[in-house]
């Protein structure tokens, strides 16, 4: 693909604040963008040239997305895989591609490619129905987590095990649908890795951060985190060959457990742009946002070295109307999503307090 110009189209599948960012960095860089999303008056939706107001796989709506659009990205991994191919199909480039999608929408494929590129991850076995159900809690023993192999987000769809014997009855409340169970991860940090490959190959790493979750959902991160320089070399491997191995293109997060010896496993591949990143808006020359917008469109990658350090904090339903305190902090950066409702637990937006890097102070 030759590099998309400035002038030119480029479609976003989903209308969150992932969505919004996205169109944000790349009307900066002189596109237009178009989001596709179910919703009427979406986050995204407010801050992009066009919405088209439909479901995902709603074919007039993918036929005029992939007439106007360059190439066609999206916000999140559970866009169903039949509106990629549509697209592909009558000729517009997605990216990241469909490969990526289906082993970041599945927990077995992504932790069976994992471990097939040589990626270690904590063992796992699946299940489909209780007898099987069985067989995996006594092949991976107690206690494990049962999660479902699809659509589980932000702590959503899982369930400790503490007992071999529970777990038909836990798979049974979690939906009876395809499960994985996993062994704990014995780990002493939560670590995260953002990285990105361009249409030509070249990849970019930003540097780690940590996170911290309450209630199942991203609280703060800090980056770049402390970490010794090995691990930071791991982090960057294991990107980089996930990166390539899914041939993609786009911005990738990396979830990691950090193991008391320094050893990483991952637990999860997201497809995209990432919470985890948000701290690279003002602590990178380049954020996540336009590095992933350059990548789609087959510009050359932007430095990924940090220029600050970053407490990212989100917030959280009403904590978003603290705006005004905020404001006054002459150390923090304010990110708001425009969302119209406070729900407790919605992500409404974020704050980036910056410090100087240790040592250039
Ligand atoms: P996930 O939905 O896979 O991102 O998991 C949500 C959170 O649950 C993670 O951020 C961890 O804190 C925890 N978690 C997930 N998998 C494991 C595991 N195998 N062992 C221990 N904790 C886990």
């Amino acid at each position: 693909m030759t590099p998309l110009q400035p002038g030119s189209t480029i479609g976003i599948l989903g209308g969150g604040q992932l969505g919004r960012m996205l169109a944000l960095a790349a009307a900066r860089l002189g596109f237009d963008v178009a989001i596709l999303t179910p919703e009427e008056d979406s986050p995204a939706g407010r801050v992009a040239a066009r919405t088209l107001v439909a479901d995902y796989t709603d074919e007039a709506a993918l036929a005029e997305l992939a007439k106007i659009c360059g190439v066609v990205t999206y916000e999140f991994e559970n866009v169903p895989a039949a509106a990629v191919r549509k697209l592909t199909a009558l000729g517009c480039p997605v990216a990241p591609g469909e490969r990526a999608l289906a082993v970041a929408q599945d927990r077995v494929q992504e932790k069976s490619f994992l471990n097939s590129v040589g990626v270690p991850t904590v063992a796992f076995a699946s299940a489909e129905d209780p007898e099987g159900v069985r067989a995996a809690a006594a092949k991976v023993g107690a206690p494990a987590l049962m999660k479902t192999r699809r659509e589980g987000y932000d702590g959503k769809g899982q369930r400790w095990v503490e007992h071999v014997a529970d777990a038909p009855r836990i798979f049974e409340e979690l939906g009876g649908r395809p499960v994985i169970l996993e062994a704990p991860a014995a780990f002493v940090r939560e670590l995260s890795v953002i990285a990105a490959r361009g249409r030509n190959g070249e990849t970019a790493v930003y540097p780690l951060a940590e996170n911290h979750h309450e209630s199942g959902i991203l609280r703060r991160s800090l980056a770049p985190a402390r970490a010794p320089a090995a691990v930071g070399a791991q982090a960057e491997r294991i990107a980089v060959q996930i990166l390539t191995k899914l041939d993609y293109v786009g911005v990738v997060g990396v979830e990691l457990f950090e193991l008391e010896d320094g050893r990483l496993l991952v637990n999860e591949i997201a497809p995209r742009v990432h919470n985890t990143g948000h701290w690279t808006q003002d602590g990178c020359e380049v954020d996540q946002f336009e590095q992933h917008i350059r990548a789609v469109a087959g510009w050359p990658l932007g430095p990924t070295h940090p220029i600050a350090e970053v407490d990212m904090l989100n917030l959280l339903g009403p904590e978003a109307h603290g705006w005004a305190r905020l404001a006054a902090e002459p150390e923090t950066r304010i990110h708001l999503y425009g969302k119209r409702e406070a729900k407790p637990g919605r992500k409404m937006g974020h704050v980036n307090r910056v410090r100087p890097l240790p040592g250039r102070r």
